[in-house]
């Protein structure tokens, strides 16, 4: 049974701001964009009992809270912080997963022999923590990653929660289905309107009605419900990730909208890769809609990449699994897994993509194109030459997210 941690720190960047200056401490802090559409990163604890929350307007939070201390974000100082926590996380396993900044999953497994239990193995990194940093962590402790993410957040702030082994359905099935990952406002109210209030309702829930209502979402929440997740920590050795995120000035109808912003933002991606000699395996899409509820999407490519058309290829693969039913305010585009391995060329036919005459070839006429194009980009600035053809394609994975809002007429959820 594998043992995982989820590790968050508490209102991370407000804490910061609170922990470098003593004089905001007790006080209402709040760190966010000041523009007209900027929203709240952060709010401390204190903040939170005027009911300002993360993803809010700032113009929302100021009006909750006129006394607040409103302040920008310092994001090199939350990186330096950062370090050093995931720098005690990587004592207790090379096995850590970053999430964001302030967030990790940990997989302990291997670890027991050595460091104990994972409880104990929690609550050391949690004092660790505060030792190192002057920060609180809120950790959870399960044999899966949702359920461990779930108790994490069951606890904050500076929480521990354990899910004993084996007890993982139990523990979810008194909580509201919104606790799962993929529920949002829009799915939550469609399983409302067929009864199904609770996790353990789901899970008990005719997997069949849920098919035909959602799809093959449906399947995969009810086995969440049930406490079936098998997903792995995937470690980010090095804790880096490089990324482009937008936030629209207008709202965007649907995915094909989306996909010039996802172009123009793998661009930058890869041409931020290539100035860093850095070449990833994981390709991650963020969406945000508009009425702020996030998904995140990820794809793990067969061997590292920098170039802005694999990137591009594996993030439409994302929207396609993103479920884009809403209109949207922002995307963004992260590549990951960085100092893995590339396969080896007899590998590579494993993955499903069948060798290419002289792959080895191939990859060397796209880094010449790639180094011509970052030298344009260098001399007419950043987004003056882009892949335009990569548009003109069909992006065939798309396809089912664009009939989404079709599907259904069955079960009477709106
Ligand atoms: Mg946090």
């Amino acid at each position: 049974m594998p043992s995982i941690l989820h590790l968050d720190l508490d209102a991370f960047y407000a804490s910061v701001e609170q922990l470098d200056d003593p004089a905001l401490r007790g006080k209402p802090v709040i760190v966010g964009g000041t523009s007209g559409r900027g929203v709240v990163c952060a709010a401390s604890y204190e903040a939170r009992r005027f009911g300002v929350r993360s993803a809010m307007p700032t113009v929302e939070a100021r009006r909750r809270c006129p006394e607040g201390v409103f302040l920008p974000p310092r994001f090199p100082r939350y990186e330096e912080l950062s370090r050093t926590v995931f720098g005690v996380y990587r004592r207790y396993t090379p096995l850590v997963e970053p999430l964001s900044l302030d967030e990790a999953f940990l997989d302990v497994t291997r670890s027991r022999a050595l460091h104990g239990e994972p409880e104990h193995i929690a609550r050391r990194v949690k004092s660790e923590v505060r030792d190192g940093t002057g920060l609180t962590v809120s950790a959870g402790v399960a044999d899966c990653k949702m359920a461990a993410k779930i108790a994490s957040d069951l606890g904050k702030p500076d929480g521990l929660v354990a899910v004993p082994p084996g007890t993982t359905a139990a523990f979810l099935a008194p909580l509201p289905v919104s606790r799962l990952w993929g529920v949002g406002k829009v799915t939550e109210q469609a399983l409302r309107a067929l009864g199904v209030a609770t996790i353990g309702e789901l899970a008990r829930f005719p997997e069949q009605v849920l098919v035909e209502r959602f799809g093959s979402q449906g399947a995969h929440m009810r086995a969440l419900a049930a406490g079936i997740d098998p997903r792995p920590v995937i470690p980010d050795e090095g804790a880096h990730s490089v990324g482009a995120e937008d936030t629209f000035e207008r709202d965007l109808p649907g995915a094909e909208a989306l996909l010039p912003q996802l172009l123009d933002q793998s661009v930058r991606v890869a041409r931020r890769l290539r100035e860093a000699g850095l070449r990833g395996r994981v390709v991650t899409l963020k969406v945000k809609f508009a009425d702020f509820e996030q998904v995140t999407r990820r794809s793990t490519l067969p061997h590292p990449t920098d170039d802005a058309g694999e990137i591009y290829r594996a993030i439409q693969a994302d929207l396609g699994r993103a479920g884009i039913d809403r209109p949207v305010r922002l995307t963004g585009v992260t590549v990951s897994g960085f100092g893995e391995e590339e396969a080896a060329p007899g590998q590579l036919g494993l993955f499903g993509a069948a060798p290419a005459d002289d792959p080895g070839e191939a990859r060397i006429r796209r880094d010449a194109l790639n180094a011509a194009l970052d030298a344009l980009a260098d001399r007419y600035g950043e987004g003056s030459v882009k892949p335009a053809t990569l548009l003109e394609r069909t992006p065939e994975t798309l396809r089912p997210a664009i009939q989404w809002p079709k599907r259904g007429g069955k079960g009477g959820a709106g």
